[in-house]
């Protein structure tokens, strides 16, 4: 089932076009990566598909639905979570606390969430031992974590993470990278912008290249990984 459909769409800043005429679509428990170098228009497809910003043309379909003009609160709702590429967490507030804030927009059933509160701590142990210390405390490996962790808190159909590998160091990119796979691994349908762009399609089923806002190339994540245009631009 295609959870996501992305048709024709373009988005910019005031006069600035930066997504022309893009088309994607994301099946269900599919893990679909997004690639190219800075700037190509990675942040901003993700920000249109969850209602930070509004197209210039195109549409956005979720899960049966038209989303296209929905804001950020009203698609979070419709089950499209949201990881920022600063994966802002409340530093001063705990990992539990922070937790708790995560499934607040989304959900309303206090019980469930207390549930899902349990169930994922136990899934990230690094949060499970750290869960009473204030999250600014965390490196910055753990705090993506923690970020991801907040968004699933709203079980999200779709979880959206923009370049989860900003700023951390190769090894705990990686380790970041293996709990993105075993999400996959368990059901979770992930979109997921890297500049890394090697290591994202290791784990993806299939990957889009961006290129100026264009799509330059989309595939299998194998397809992509041979190649040869691709392998001599991003690999
Ligand atoms: P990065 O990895 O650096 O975030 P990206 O592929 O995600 O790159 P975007 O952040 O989507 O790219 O930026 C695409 C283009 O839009 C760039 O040319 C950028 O300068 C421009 N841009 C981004 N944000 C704004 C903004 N708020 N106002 C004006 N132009 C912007």
């Amino acid at each position: 089932m295609t959870l996501l459909k992305i048709s024709g769409l373009s988005a910019g800043y005031g006069q600035v076009s930066v997504l022309h005429d893009i088309d994607l679509t994301v099946e269900q428990g599919e893990l679909v990566t997004v690639i190219g170098t800075n700037g190509a228009g990675k942040t901003t497809l993700l920000r249109t598909i969850s209602g930070l910003m509004k197209p210039s043309s195109g549409a956005v379909h979720f899960d049966g639905r038209d989303v296209t003009r929905l804001d950020g609160p009203a698609t979070a709702r419709a089950g499209i979570a949201h990881v920022p590429e600063n994966r802002r967490v409340f530093t001063g507030l705990s990992v539990f606390e922070n937790l708790k804030l995560g499934g607040f927009v989304a959900r309303r059933d206090r019980k469930q969430r207390d549930e899902d509160l349990t169930r994922l701590v136990g899934q990230f142990p690094i949060l499970e031992e750290r869960r009473n210390q204030a999250a600014g405390s965390l490196s910055g490996g753990e705090q993506q974590m923690l970020a991801i962790a907040m968004a699933l808190m709203a079980r999200p159909k779709l979880l959206i993470l923009d370049e989860p590998s900003l700023g951390l160091a190769p090894l705990v990119t990686q380790r970041v990278f293996d709990e993105i796979e075993r999400l996959h691994r368990e059901g979770v349908t992930i979109l997921l912008v890297e500049q890394l762009a090697n290591q994202a399609l290791q784990i993806a089923d299939r990957g889009v290249v961006l290129k100026l806002g264009h799509v330059a190339a989309l595939g299998t994540a194998r397809e992509l990984m041979n190649d040869e245009s691709v392998q001599r631009a991003y690999l």
